[in-house]
């Protein structure tokens, strides 16, 4: 079944075409500067991503070297990250950006050594200190 999803404001929206991959929920500080806490995403292929509506919305900042991330310039939400590769087979897709229900649930918690102090991880989920 696909899934579709979109920003705060609605104008970015997207499909995800296909299977969905591992459902991720990353500590690291840099996730957490970005959405607020810690930020949980799908993987899905590159390809599998269409975007449906509002392209020149959506831009990626360089987050590292190594990655960028995708968010809607108009509300700010937090939609996207890619390795900066251009061989790099997928995507990660905020699971909050994806209408409900989603049918997802998370699979593993990653960078939790570098989780806040301020909030605590619940559920059975596998826990990676690193990238998992
Ligand atoms: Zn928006
Ligand atoms: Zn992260």
């Amino acid at each position: 079944m696909s899934k579709a999803g979109g920003c705060l404001c609605g104008d970015v929206r997207f499909r995800i075409e296909g299977e969905t991959g591992r459902v991720t929920a990353c500590h690291c500080t840099q996730c957490q500067r970005w959405s607020g806490t810690y930020w949980s995403s799908v993987s899905v292929p590159q390809d599998a991503l269409v975007i449906e509506h509002g392209a020149e919305s959506l831009a990626w900042y360089p987050s590292s070297e190594r990655a960028e991330r995708g968010f809607c310039v108009i509300c700010g939400a937090s939609l996207f990250w890619r390795q900066i590769d251009e061989a790099a087979p997928h995507v990660a897709v905020a699971i909050g950006a994806l209408d409900q229900p989603t049918g997802l649930s998370v699979d593993l918690h990653i960078f939790t050594a570098d989780k806040g102090d301020a909030y605590q991880i619940g559920g059975d989920a596998p826990r990676a200190a690193g990238d998992g």
